[in-house]
């Protein structure tokens, strides 16, 4: 039954940006670069000023370089925006907010994608470039792009995010390019190795619910042991939309909506200590429950969590 995934198995993490990242840099603070995969939503990608912009890669690879922003949530810290004044003296209207050091990047990863490599090559560089040993990996090399419908109609997932604060009311949701895409052939050597799959408490539909959606991937998580760790605390999200869309797409707004969300695909599940009394709940939908401090304002609070996390991994059924 043991896992021993804190001395020995392996360890897929999903996650979107900023709270897949938080618990995603705590890992890779205990296990090493061979024991550890990061697998990450490219769902909220899109082409602006000529980029290819990925902010959930972009969040893991700064967290986990600790180069980060930690206030924005996104970006780097110590950031400057000189091109984008300037740009903006120019007449472009600066709605998605890019830093002078963010645009380096996105610019290396502009030419590096012209020159031929694909975005799981390119993201494993440029981990390498910014001191990252962990494999960190887009979830395809196809372009997938979540579109939100909204009752004013589609808005591609950064318009609806950034340019209008996830503001209109999320009727549903669609991943545009899903039909042609797959998994990359090392996000699925990832799965097949793995000895427990840790869904990060990231936005359930937006941000894990694309990586979810790829062919084979639900598939392959079904077969091995796997956890979630509630994103929604006391009702509320820490930040973004993913309370609203859970209200607004009639489910549960709490922890227990999320685990209902997950139900069928993992048998272990971390809520807040906040969050206790839904303990039974979770229990009641066949998964084990963890209930612990799943807030992670610093690094030692990541860590203290990835470490329960793992040791809780250790007790959970096989499959
Ligand atoms: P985004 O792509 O940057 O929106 O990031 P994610 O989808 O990865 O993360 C957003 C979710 O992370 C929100 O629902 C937050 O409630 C959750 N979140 C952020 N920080 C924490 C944390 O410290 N603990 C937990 N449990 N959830 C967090
Ligand atoms: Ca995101």
């Amino acid at each position: 039954m043991a896992l021993t995934s804190l001395s020995k198995g392996r360890v897929v993490a999903l996650a979107g940006g900023v709270g897949g990242a938080k618990l995603a840099h705590g890992l890779a603070q205990i296990l090493p670069p061979d024991r550890l995969t990061i697998i990450v939503n490219t769902g909220d990608d899109f082409e602006h000023l000529g980029l290819t912009i990925c902010p959930d890669i972009d969040t893991v690879l700064y967290n986990l370089a600790e180069v980060n922003n930690p206030r924005f949530g996104w970006g780097r810290a110590d950031e400057t925006f000189h091109v984008l004044d300037e740009a903006r003296r120019l007449g472009h209207d600066a709605w998605f907010l890019l830093g002078d050091k963010d645009i380096a990047l996105h610019l290396l990863r502009r030419s590096m994608l012209d020159a031929g490599m694909t975005l799981t090559q390119v993201t494993l560089e440029l981990a390498r470039r910014l001191g990252v040993r962990h494999p960190v990996l887009p979830m395809s090399d196809h372009p997938v792009r979540t579109i939100i419908r909204t009752p004013e109609g589609e808005l591609p997932f950064q318009e609806y995010f950034v340019r209008r604060r996830t503001e209109p009311v999320m009727l549903g949701m669609r991943l545009a390019g899903l039909a042609q895409a797959r998994p990359s052939r090392q996000v699925r050597a990832a799965l097949d190795a793995a000895d427990v799959v840790i869904l990060c408490p990231s936005n359930p539909f937006v941000s894990i619910g694309p990586i979810l959606a790829l062919p084979g991937v639900r598939e392959r998580i079904a077969t091995k042991p796997a956890l979630a760790v509630s994103p929604i605390i006391q009702g509320q999200a820490l930040k973004g939309p993913a309370a609203k869309m859970m209200e607004e797409q009639g489910l549960e707004v709490s922890a227990l909506g999320v685990a209902r969300y997950y139900a069928g695909l993992i048998e272990g599940f971390v809520l807040d200590q906040k969050d206790a009394i839904l303990a039974e709940g979770v229990r009641a939908l066949g998964m084990t429950p963890l209930v612990t401090d799943t807030i992670m304002r610093d690094k030692t609070q990541r860590v203290r969590l990835a470490q329960e996390i793992l040791r809780f991994a250790d007790g959970l059924p096989g499959r």
